[in-house]
């Protein structure tokens, strides 16, 4: 089959490797969209370590076209998504039934081959069958979805209470319907890129706010009943936004520090965590979340389709990357059709 491996950083390229053959309690799917991530990105400039060579690619749907013995949950010919990674099942977390603080987890792209391929080996487990009424470009998304969706449990967000949420990209924007999805309102948007506050405000944001202008944080508090947000979700992966949300977060209010950032915060305000009674909390990956998040894309609960920027072929798939890593403001969401 056609594969995209990752040889060593930077270095992708399009190969000819042997279809996978699934084991007991695996599936072999069919890939039909995979999605670009950051995280596939932190893997492609070498930032985060893989067994090269390796095939990337771990937010995908496709179709079941093989299965091993023991498979229960999804039967041959279904269209399906599969979860990004997966715990060993043995460990500490694991055995308390939280995979996501596993000691030895899995992850396509980072412990075993991905879905950049005509094919992938998936463990049946962690596989969720989709309506074929979602749109392979749509259904790539899930992970998205329900990493979001944990982020609002997290987060408390309820009925009424305002929310702010720093960083129109991808996941930003769907923090953003999810919040008002909620009930909360209002649900302010904050950012530098005038087009996506723009996308922000199309998808039903109350108030958006360009942190480029002088007195946003007062813009922002003035919003939210001069109290600034009861919680803000901090999207950007920027360190300076989270301690920008402990100073604009209502007292007693909740951070959720959702964005990845890769070096420490500076001038972060600890005394203002017990001056404001502000909680921080911290959301990583969408456990338990998957099936809500397949019913939000059936029920076309949100904008997904809109937030695909650029789509590609699998052969383009170097070409992508570059592309990605040098259009960092115009991507919001970058798709592989495989098929
Ligand atoms: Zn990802
Ligand atoms: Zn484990």
């Amino acid at each position: 089959m056609k594969a995209i491996q990752l040889l060593s950083p930077n270095v992708l390229a399009v190969r000819d490797i042997p279809i996978p053959e699934p084991g007991a309690g695996e599936v072999l799917i069919k890939v039909r969209a995979v999605g670009i991530c950051g995280t596939d990105i932190s893997i492609y400039k070498g930032i985060s370590p893989a067994p090269y060579p390796v095939v990337l690619g771990h937010e995908f749907c496709g179709d079941i076209v093989a299965m091993g013995a023991g498979v229960e949950n999804v039967r041959l010919g279904d269209y399906v998504i599969s979860e990004a990674s997966w715990g060993c099942g043995t460990c500490h977390f694991c055995q308390r039934g939280l995979p996501s603080y596993c000691m030895k987890p899995f992850m396509y792209g980072r412990t075993c081959d991905g879905a950049l391929a005509e094919y992938v080996r998936a463990p049946a487990r962690i596989v969720h069958s989709v309506s074929r009424a979602v749109d392979p470009v749509e259904a790539q998304g899930v992970t998205a979805v329900a990493t979001t969706l944990r982020a609002i449990r997290r987060s408390g967000l309820s009925v009424g209470q305002s929310a702010a949420v720093l960083g129109p990209g991808y996941t930003g924007l769907l923090l953003m319907q999810l919040a008002k999805l909620s009930g909360a309102g209002p649900v302010v948007v904050t950012g530098t890129n005038e087009e996506r506050l723009q996308l922000a405000r199309t998808f039903g944001a109350d108030i958006t706010v360009n942190i480029r202008q002088d007195g946003w944080a007062d813009k922002l508090i003035e919003a939210t009943d001069g109290f600034g947000p009861d919680v803000v979700f901090e999207a950007s992966g920027r360190p300076d936004a989270l301690a920008q949300g402990v100073a604009v977060v209502k007292k007693g209010g909740t951070i959720v520090a959702f964005g990845i950032t890769g070096s420490p915060v500076e001038n972060f305000d600890a005394g203002q965590l017990y001056k404001k009674d502000i909680s921080i909390v911290g959301s990583k990956g969408g456990y338990f979340e998957y099936g809500n998040a397949v019913r939000a894309l059936e029920n076309q609960r949100l904008h997904t389709r809109e937030l695909v920027t650029n789509i590609f072929q699998l052969e383009e798939t170097p070409e992508a990357f570059r592309f990605i890593t040098s259009n960092s403001r115009s991507v919001i969401r970058a798709v592989v059709l495989v098929s």
